[in-house]
């Protein structure tokens, strides 16, 4: 019952945080500030912390959003691993034991950096999400692959997940005209799912449902759709959205090899991560080039979008309603195709199409 203070980031707390004064009541949090309580057994215990230890409670609310509470001080934390109900002390134990032997580490991962700038990134960092774009960039490309690694064990355990077969080889025959030169080895990954959906998971990793295989009309439309994604990895967009999701200690534990509690994080939010409308933007653009460079005619990306948008939304679930302001980005991907002409474009052919087609139609019905 002795209240603790701690920064609320996420639902209500705001995407900065809020300071807030928490407490347990039975087999709830009780966060005071918005007024509301969290039922225990959703908490997701995880560590973390630059300068000293840190501990955050996470966890989804209604509408999926992730939020956390971080206890502020060394004694507020005191207050938590004491007075937490029975049903998460398992987590906190394992994970903040394992964090108190880890520290050393974690030192050592930091070797390259000043005090004083590892002061000014947590400043930067709690003033948003700009400043996650800039330290994406220092991350280095065996940490992002590791991350992506990670959420990828997790899409599988949730099953339906092909690594070949016609399908998977459609996907990964069209999504690797779009990779040429990247530094990224990407893997195409199929998984049976009727919502008509894409994603892309930091270090080159692109999943399509079937469901999306299925609206597909031709290859070309498929291509836009992968191309997109593509761009989301490039631009390193899935990586920013999931660190600004899983916070900078998740990103240290998977360093440290300490990668429990990401593992149990990204199990929830694997293939929920939203764009901003800029980074959307910024893929639309991109993967127009990428598809010009692979003398694939774009207009495939136009004609995908269009064809969910003039579908009842509420009955496409998945790729567009992650990707938001359709019509508006409809437009803007018209008045590009326009404005960079490409004679040398050709329609996309795909040896494994009808193969694929046929799968997809009779494997759900
Ligand atoms: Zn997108």
């Amino acid at each position: 019952m002795t209240p603790f203070q701690a920064l609320l980031t996420g639902p209500d707390g705001g995407p900065a945080g809020t300071p807030v004064s928490a407490h347990f009541f039975g087999a709830q949090l009780v966060i005071d500030a918005p007024g509301h309580g969290v039922d225990v057994a959703q908490l997701i215990v995880s560590v973390g912390g630059v300068d000293g230890p840190e501990l955050f409670l996470n966890w989804l609310d209604e509408p999926g959003r992730q939020a956390s509470l971080k206890p502020l001080t060394a004694d507020d934390i005191a207050i938590v691993l004491r007075e937490a109900p029975a049903a998460l002390q398992p987590q906190l134990q394992r994970l903040w034991g394992e964090r108190q032997r880890n520290r050393r580490q974690v030192s050592g991962w930091l070797l390259g950096l000043t005090g004083a700038t590892v002061v000014a990134t947590a400043l930067l960092w709690w003033q948003g999400g700009h400043a996650v774009g800039a330290l994406a960039g220092l991350i280095p490309l065996s940490t992002e692959k590791q991350l992506g690694e990670l959420a990828l064990a997790q899409v599988r355990a949730q099953g339906g997940i092909s690594e070949s077969g016609v399908a998977q080889q459609t996907v990964q025959e069209i999504g690797r005209q779009l990779t040429t030169g990247s530094r990224y080895q990407y893997r195409w990954l199929v998984k049976q799912d009727d919502t008509v959906n894409a994603f892309a998971m930091p270090g080159g990793i692109i999943v399509v449902h079937t469901g999306l295989l299925r609206q597909a009309g031709d290859p070309g439309e498929l291509a836009g759709v992968l191309a997109h994604e593509v761009q989301h990895v490039e631009q390193r967009h899935s990586l920013r959205q999931m660190i600004s999701s899983l916070g900078w200690g998740a990103l240290v534990g998977v360093t440290i090899g300490d990668i429990s509690a990401v593992a149990a994080m990204l199990a929830h939010q694997a293939g929920t991560l939203y764009f901003s409308r800029d980074m959307e933007e910024e893929a639309d653009r991109l993967g127009l080039l990428a598809l010009q460079r692979a003398q694939i005619r774009p207009d495939g990306m136009l004609h995908f979008f269009q064809k969910l948008d003039d579908k009842d939304k509420a009955n496409v679930p998945g790729w567009i309603s992650s990707h938001p302001q359709t019509a508006a980005r409809a437009q803007q991907i018209r008045s590009l195709i326009a404005a960079t002409p490409c004679p040398a474009c050709v329609p996309l052919a795909s040896q494994h199409w009808q193969a694929m087609k046929a799968l997809v139609a009779s494997a759900d019905k």
